[in-house]
């Protein structure tokens, strides 16, 4: 029995899509790293310094899913390629232990960010 609506079934193959494109176009590696060095001068005065260093010496550059910028608890869009970037492990896992770090470098996108909508499933979303 398929228990996935169409509507989703739909979604996960433009997303396997998604993924297909970025590995053929040799975008396939961890954007979350990349954010990573290149941390704008002003946050790299702040405390968090210490947290981007360890963060981006712990990238493994190879991804191994998909982080949403906007989650799909909040609506994100799960093929806008503006709300996925290809990320490893040890990055994912930054982002959900530093949420307000990685919200500070984009990372994050949440109500009132001027991505918010751009990385939303719809438009008045
Ligand atoms: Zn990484």
């Amino acid at each position: 029995m398929n228990r996935q609506s169409p509507k989703k079934a739909a979604e996960q193959a433009q997303r396997r899509e998604l993924i297909e494109a970025l590995q053929r176009a040799g975008l396939w590696e961890c954007q979350i790293g990349q954010v990573f060095a290149r941390i704008p001068t002003d946050l790299m005065q702040h405390e968090w310094r210490h947290k981007f260093a360890a963060a981006a010496a712990a990238c493994m550059g190879e991804p191994t899913g998909i982080h949403e910028r906007r989650k799909r608890s909040a609506v994100g869009s799960l093929t806008t390629l503006a709300n996925l970037m290809p990320a490893c492990t040890p990055c994912n896992q930054w982002v959900e232990a530093e949420p307000e770090a990685a919200h500070a470098v984009g990372l994050v996108v949440r109500p009132g960010d001027h991505e918010w909508f751009l990385c939303g499933k719809g438009r008045n979303e």
